[in-house]
């Protein structure tokens, strides 16, 4: 009977203490309970729609609650959704900014109640609030872009001349600086040789400048270029950054027929290997695109997170490139591939970024 006794009495303790343990987990739920607040620019590029469900995906998996919100490049309501989640009391910050220089008033309040940030893709300008940048190696997308159109047309081995004009990114985006200057390392000798001519002579980052990336503004600018600069005459290379001024700049050409077997397209690069534009290379119409894998970024940043709530160091490889103004900021740079026909099949449908199916 005493035995009997004796082993209730433990078995009851035992409960108790499998109790406590789980009761040690609700440190685990305090954690869970944490959020963060995730400020994307816009849905119209899928690029970051991905970026914020890869994002999610990752926290939640992790426990952490999230708050994802987009602004559609209106800065003002970027700054209010920041505002927002600042006086919700998210605990970190990751944002991917639209204007990068309009941030620094409302990161002064994340400041002021200690909520950390995380700088996603995009530099914050002209604030030291900003704890670490999960980014890719922006200036190479430029050189990988440069280099392509390179080796396209054999500009190494001394062919030439060929008709090029080039377009520069959103000049309130540090990146688009770090693209152009990137891409110009490699092609502006054979601009300054001859062997590259700009025939309208725009040949500044300001001139071939696309304020929001904008598509349809790339487009007019490339309809402008082609009737006042090419009647009669052939353009051979458009230097785009972004797939979706890529694809303004190829209904342009179209509109004015190319994209025949008499009149091919010219080499027209890109960057995000937007479904669409990846489409587009099946086509045959544009030439190439820079394949950032938001999956790999979203767990770039995933990992900020965790550190800066464990207290720990987060994975970082670059310490010297990101000056925003104030500090420079800690850096995780991930390398950015090249894609073309050659290599879309191996690169995105392999890896399970997109499926057959989508690319049909
Ligand atoms: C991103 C690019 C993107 C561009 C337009 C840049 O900041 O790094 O991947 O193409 O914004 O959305």
């Amino acid at each position: 009977m005493k035995k009997f006794i004796w082993l209730v009495t433990f078995l009851v303790i035992s409960v108790a203490l499998v109790g406590c343990g789980n009761g040690s987990s609700g440190s685990e739920e305090g954690e869970a309970t944490r959020t963060v607040g995730i400020a994307m620019p816009t849905k119209s590029s899928e690029r970051w729609v991905f970026d914020g469900e890869n994002m999610v995906k990752e926290l939640e998996k992790m426990g952490y609650k999230t708050d994802l919100q987009y602004a559609e490049d209106v800065v003002e309501n970027q700054v209010s959704q920041i505002e927002n989640m600042i006086t919700k009391g998210v605990d970190v910050l990751v944002i991917a900014s639209i204007d990068g220089e309009a941030l620094t008033e409302v990161l002064e309040k994340a400041k002021s109640q200690d909520i950390p940030v995380i700088s996603y893709d995009r530099l914050i300008m002209n604030s030291d609030h900003v704890s670490y940048y999960a980014t890719f190696d922006n200036f190479q997308v430029g050189v990988l872009q440069g280099k392509y159109i390179e080796e396209k047309l054999g500009l190494a081995d001394g062919e030439g001349p060929f008709n090029i004009e080039l377009f520069a990114g959103s000049p309130d985006d540090n990146n688009a600086y770090f693209f152009w200057d990137g891409a110009m390392s490699i092609l502006e000798p054979y601009i300054d040789n001859g062997k590259l001519v700009v025939k309208s002579g725009q040949t500044s980052f300001e001139q071939g400048a696309t304020l929001r990336w904008d598509g349809a503004k790339a487009q007019e600018r490339m309809d402008n270029l082609l009737s006042a600069h090419y009647s009669g005459e052939k353009i051979d290379v458009v230097y785009s950054p972004f797939d979706g001024i890529s694809r303004g700049v190829i209904s342009s050409l179209k509109a004015v027929g190319y994209g025949t077997d008499d009149n091919p397209m010219p080499i027209v690069t890109g960057q995000d290997a937007e479904l669409a534009s990846v489409k587009s290379i099946i086509a045959g119409e544009q030439t190439q695109t820079i394949f950032k894998d938001t999956r790999e970024l979203a767990k770039s940043a995933v990992n900020m997170v965790e550190a800066i709530l464990s207290g720990e160091e987060p994975e970082i490889n670059d310490t010297e490139t990101y000056d925003n103004g104030v500090k420079v900021v800690p850096s995780n740079l991930l390398e950015p591939i090249s894609i073309d026909l050659d290599n879309y099949q191996e690169e995105l449908i392999d890896t399970g970024y997109y499926t057959e199916e989508e690319l049909n």
